[in-house]
């Protein structure tokens, strides 16, 4: 029980396995007595998709001590600077609005809901109070090739190759991070007597021990859900997509414009992600099988790109929306799919990779006795993501007024959960501002919920809502500041292919 934690195991080689092998290995580089092994089935491929990230990614791999330039020649990056959504309101072309990623202007100063409704709302609520909208619009990047690695103009995160990513992890990890690689497929799990993990036995190189197991086994969940049976929560009551089709479209020019958004499209039963890398795009429809069928699924696939896609290969992924009741249970931690999966809506799978990494990297538990304490502390912070994600998630569905059964039975009270159906209830007087998230463990700030509410047509009355001349003053300036951002940004930035081309031929500058 007083031993150190010296020898950790990974289960699992895509995204989640490499990412948190990583960071704790890059975490604990000097600590020559730690040792990560990850293990990968060479049978059982990764799920491959997985393509929109969140800023946070920037930070992380500044921990794992990877060059932005080389990420981005490696794994066809481009740059990402928040989600556009059409059709979500009202099934009609007009219809959009934004989610960026620099929160409103002055936002720590003044809340400027109540002053851009009192306009009169002829701007949209992201144009108004943010300038990355008038960016994503044209196409630019966030950043320009002066700006060092990792810098920016304004804040971004990025697209990538989900393939191409867990590849080239995985070369950083074994050449410069001391991360032992075994490829093998995992059979079995022994127990001590304890009930801790003490060994997996893998088809083709035997057993592996460890001190402390990471369950990064993607959906078939080896050790969190296999082993150690812990029950999984479903959110399929909510959230009702289940099934995703996933295609590669080739641009049709090589210099074609590169979106610098992620857009998502609304459809009679789900939505349509459609994501910009250098040399294609990455689509899928996301939808309800309960509400579709998968002909139907697949011609609207079709429609939306433009041309029959038989010729292309269509990948179909089904999963159940859920996350488990505990994902830290003994001395096994389950990360990505395997701790749970809602839907890929916002890019919220990867970022609680990232969390999910660095709380275990930095609370790396000493010795087998303080393991529970630090288990529990991490449940918990969990927890309380997955179910803020959910809310976070289904806020998308809830203002929309489209008809489909779909759409209705998104707003159906029975399906909004109860804190949720709370905090809208306060929204309807109260715009929403910091003090309603009072947790630091918040993934999505209130930011984030004033773009999507507003952005759908959410309405606060405002009657009762008290503010004072200096409040409306400060709002103001704010609004003009914004729109003299816009002018500044748009006049200085090169679009997200140039940029890129840009990289590829000269590099970035280091930080
Ligand atoms: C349709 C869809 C769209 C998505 N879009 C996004 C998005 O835009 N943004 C985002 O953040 N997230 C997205 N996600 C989630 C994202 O794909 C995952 O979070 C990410 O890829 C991490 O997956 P993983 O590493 O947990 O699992 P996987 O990629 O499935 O990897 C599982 C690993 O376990 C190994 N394994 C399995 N069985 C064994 C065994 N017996 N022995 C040894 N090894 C084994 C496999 O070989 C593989 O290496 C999306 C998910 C889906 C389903």
């Amino acid at each position: 029980m007083t031993e150190s934690i010296k020898h950790i195991v990974v289960v699992g080689g895509g995204t989640a396995g490499w990412l948190t092998a990583g960071r704790i290995a890059a975490e604990h580089k000097e600590n020559q007595a730690i040792q990560v092994t990850l293990v990968e089935s060479p049978n059982v491929p990764i799920v491959g998709v997985g393509e929109g990230t969140w800023p946070t990614m920037r930070s992380t791999l500044i921990k794992l001590g990877i060059r932005e330039d080389d990420f981005i020649n490696q794994c066809d990056v481009s740059f990402k600077q928040g989600a556009k959504f059409a059709k979500w309101s009202k099934n009609i072309e007009e219809d959009f609005y934004y989610h960026p990623l620099v929160l409103p202007q002055g936002f720590s100063k003044v809340n400027l809901v109540p002053h851009w409704q009192q306009q009169g709302v002829s701007q949209s609520f992201s144009d108004a109070v943010c300038f990355q909208e008038a960016l994503c619009e044209k196409g630019l990047a966030p950043k320009t090739i002066r700006n060092p690695q990792y810098g920016a103009v304004a804040n971004y995160a990025y697209h990538l190759n989900a393939g191409k990513f867990s590849q080239f992890l995985q070369k950083h990890c074994t050449s410069n991070l001391r991360v032992k690689h075994v490829l093998a497929d995992v059979r079995s799990v022994t127990e001590n007597e304890l009930g801790d993990i003490a060994h997996v036995t893998t088809e083709q190189a035997g057993d592996i021990a460890g001190d402390l197991f990471i369950d990064c086994s993607g959906f078939s969940a080896l050790l969190i859900g296999k082993h150690y049976q812990i029950p999984f929560n479903s959110c399929n009551d909510v959230l009702f997509v289940d099934n995703a089709l996933a295609v590669q479209v080739p641009y049709e020019q090589e210099d074609d414009p590169i979106a610098s958004h992620t857009i998502s499209t609304a459809q009679q039963a789900g939505w349509i992600w459609d994501i910009g890398l250098q040399h294609r795009r990455g689509i899928g429809h996301v939808y309800s099988s309960a509400f579709t069928s998968e002909d139907q699924a697949y011609a609207d696939l079709s429609r939306y790109i433009g041309r029959n896609i038989d010729d292309l290969s269509v990948k179909k992924i089904s999963f159940d929306s859920g996350y488990r009741d505990k994902f830290w249970h003994r001395n096994c931690v389950a990360v990505g799919l395997a701790a749970g999966f809602v839907e890929p809506l916002e890019a919220s799978s990867l970022v609680l990779v990232e969390l999910s990494a660095q709380m275990i990297a930095e609370q790396l538990p000493a010795c087998r006795s303080v393991m529970d304490i630090i288990a529990k502390r991490f449940n918990d912070t969990f927890t309380y993501r997955w179910l803020r994600i959910v809310d976070f998630l289904k806020l998308h569905y809830v203002p929309s007024q489209r008809e489909e059964a779909f759409w209705q039975e998104n707003r159906a009270a029975h399906s909004i959960p109860e804190s949720l159906k709370e905090l809208m209830h306060l929204w309807r007087y109260h715009p929403p501002y910091d003090h309603d998230f009072t947790s630091n463990n918040e993934v999505f700030p209130a930011a984030s919920y004033q773009y999507v509410l507003y952005g759908m047509g959410f309405k606060t009355d405002l009657s009762l809502y008290r503010t004072n001349d200096a409040e409306m003053a400060l709002a103001k300036e704010q609004f003009h500041l914004n729109k003299m951002n816009i002018a500044k940004a748009v006049d200085m930035l090169p679009t997200n292919r140039e940029l890129i081309n840009k990289i590829k031929a000269f590099g970035l500058q280091a930080i």
